[in-house]
């Protein structure tokens, strides 16, 4: 096995260096042959080095690529900008892709299997925002400038597209608002529909839905929807609902990728609350690790990680508190790195 992939490593903020160490040494486990440069960013950033996101950090992802991260805080005062906002910028991260698989059976909703691919770099989410000041109050109107343009919205459409063939979706959904933002969500639903007659006719079935009816439709049969690909501010409400039918953040990954590089994450946050004594749920971030091996045509162990997470969940019933039961992250990592070692003999 050659030991060639660098990858940069942001163990991040809050609960992020627990469940990233739980990841290497998942990783370490399956034999993965990465090469981590382990770098700096968010409050950790700043702490260490004056920036939330460190030139050596970007200098990093320059050069591998690729990169695994924890969660990052953004320091409040000082005027900082969302280092996962600059990061999507600075390498250009125009798709995310984010997942949602049932782990544990026998929930509210079983069964789910859904991707949700959502713009990441446009539509209301740029923060092109203003108040209009009047008689003397300073904030009497807020404004905000949503932008889509048919490049951005034809770059993701067709990563959606491409993913679904890969991957054997048999439906896509289109998301929308084209009834009220005419302009700027129709621009994203008529690309759509316009480079599926032209390039993708008889690949998937693609139908379209209002953003607010998919809501009340993700809750009432979620089965119903195989991949659906939005805007960036209604993808990342939607991925969150998702994320909640299979059991909460704990267990969605996610993928920012780019004409640079890419970034896998897990979709939830710091969770300050819990930092530091070791309960967090490592399982969205090693799902993520298990995006990034299929990233690296490396599928075979993408799998056996997959697989060892299902097992270790349903067969050994080993579960940190948020799903439940009473596992440290290292007593679920130690059982999972036993069902991995076991699964190979
Ligand atoms: P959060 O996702 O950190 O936490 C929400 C709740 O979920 C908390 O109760 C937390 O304990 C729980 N939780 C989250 N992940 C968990 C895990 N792996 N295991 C067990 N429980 C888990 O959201 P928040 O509190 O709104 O945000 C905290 C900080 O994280 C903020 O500074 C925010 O800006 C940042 N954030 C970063 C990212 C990112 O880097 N991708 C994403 C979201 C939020």
């Amino acid at each position: 096995m050659t030991s060639s992939i660098p990858v940069t490593l942001i163990p991040g903020d809050g609960i992020g260096p627990e469940i990233v160490d739980a990841t290497v040494a998942v990783l370490d486990a399956l034999g993965a042959p990465f090469a981590w440069d382990r770098q700096v960013a968010g409050l950790e950033g700043v702490t260490t080095a004056g920036d939330p996101l460190p030139k050596q950090t970007l200098d990093s992802i320059r050069r591998t690529r690729l990169a695994l991260k924890g969660p990052l805080e953004t320091p409040s005062g000082g005027g900082y900008r969302s280092s996962n906002v600059r990061l999507r910028e600075e390498f250009q991260l125009y798709a995310n892709m984010r997942p949602a698989k049932t782990i544990i059976h026998g929930g509210r909703y079983d069964n789910i299997d859904l991707v949700v691919v959502r713009e990441n770099l446009e539509g209301l989410y740029i923060g092109h925002e203003h108040y209009i000041p009047i008689d003397g109050d300073p904030h009497a109107v807020a404004m905000a400038t949503g932008v889509n343009t048919r490049q951005g919205s034809r770059r993701l459409l067709e990563y959606a597209f491409d993913l679904a063939v890969a991957t054997g979706r048999k439906k896509v959904t289109i998301v929308h608002k084209a009834n009220i933002m005419k302009a700027l969500t129709g621009i994203f639903l008529e690309t759509g529909l316009e480079i599926y007659e032209s390039k993708y006719k008889g690949k998937f079935e693609i139908d379209t839905v209002i953003v607010d009816a998919c809501a009340m439709k993700l809750v009432l049969n979620p089965w119903q929807f195989d991949m659906l690909v939005t805007t960036n501010l209604f993808g990342d409400i939607l991925s969150d609902l998702v994320a909640g039918l299979i059991g909460g953040l704990g267990m969605a990954p996610g993928a920012n990728i780019g004409k640079d590089a890419a970034i896998f994450e897990a979709v939830h946050g710091s969770a300050p609350d819990i930092a530091g004594k070791g309960l967090a749920n490592p399982i969205a971030i090693l799902l993520a690790a298990a995006m990034m091996l299929d990233h690296c045509k490396l599928h075979d162990m993408a799998t056996q990680l997959r697989t060892a997470i299902d097992e270790t969940v349903s067969l050994d019933n080993v579960k940190t508190g948020d799903l439940g039961g009473n596992a440290s992250t290292k007593d679920f990592t130690n059982s999972l790195i036993r069902r991995i070692n076991a699964n190979r003999r």
